[in-house]
């Protein structure tokens, strides 16, 4: 199964992509985490990243496509992957597509978690006050690179879901249920 989930930033598709891991034994293959281990291993790319993240505006696309292209050659993606946080705009959904053909393979499915943009912003300001001083896990999670997030989401990766949904491709699920009652509704859309 080749799967991409879609999501603003706080929407839960971390916690919903490493539920498909376990359940369907597919890697998770997300674009901010690889590029946090790059920035934590001081590579090329990861120096270059840094500043870009920290203010939370997204990295060049050309950066993400070759990351994606070249692991999704790795062994562990040979029976699929659920892609988070990638592609997350129109130009990385339009590579995907070809970097997919050109290997021979396609899309299963493209899944969205739909939430309420007010809610979210509760959500980050809650989990900020929640660190009470502690230096926050990700530089990127407080609420001033919050919001650049969730404009750049607005702006550059929305139109990514009316990219799938033009193409018929696109399952919209309530991201604001639950989270057990969101893996029931990914689950029932991917007819598990
Ligand atoms: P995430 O963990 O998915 O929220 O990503 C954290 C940060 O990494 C984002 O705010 C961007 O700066 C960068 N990033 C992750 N994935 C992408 C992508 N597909 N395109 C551009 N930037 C990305």
């Amino acid at each position: 199964m080749r799967l991409v989930l879609l999501g603003p930033p706080g929407a839960g598709k971390g916690t919903q992509s490493a539920r498909l891991v376990e359940k369907l034994g597919i890697p998770q293959l997300s674009t901010g985490d690889m590029l946090r281990a790059a920035v934590a291993a001081g590579t090329p790319i990861g120096l270059k990243a840094k500043a870009i993240m920290d203010a939370g505006q997204l990295v060049p696309d050309a950066v993400v496509i070759g990351i994606i292209d070249q692991r999704i050659d790795a062994p562990d993606c040979a029976n699929g992957f659920i892609l988070d946080g990638f592609p997350r705009t129109v130009a990385q959904a339009e590579a995907l597509r070809e970097l997919l053909a050109r290997k021979g393979i396609g899309l299963d499915a493209v899944v969205e978690l739909v939430v309420d943009d007010t809610k979210l912003v509760e959500r980050i300001e809650a989990r900020s006050r929640d660190f009470g001083g502690r230096r926050p896990v990700r530089a990127d999670d407080n609420p001033e690179s919050f919001k650049t997030r969730l404009d750049a989401y607005r702006q550059q990766t929305a139109p990514v879901s009316a990219h799938y949904a033009q193409k018929g491709e696109l399952k919209q699920v309530d991201g604001m249920l639950p989270i057990d009652d969101v893996t029931a509704a990914i689950d029932k859309t991917l007819g598990h």
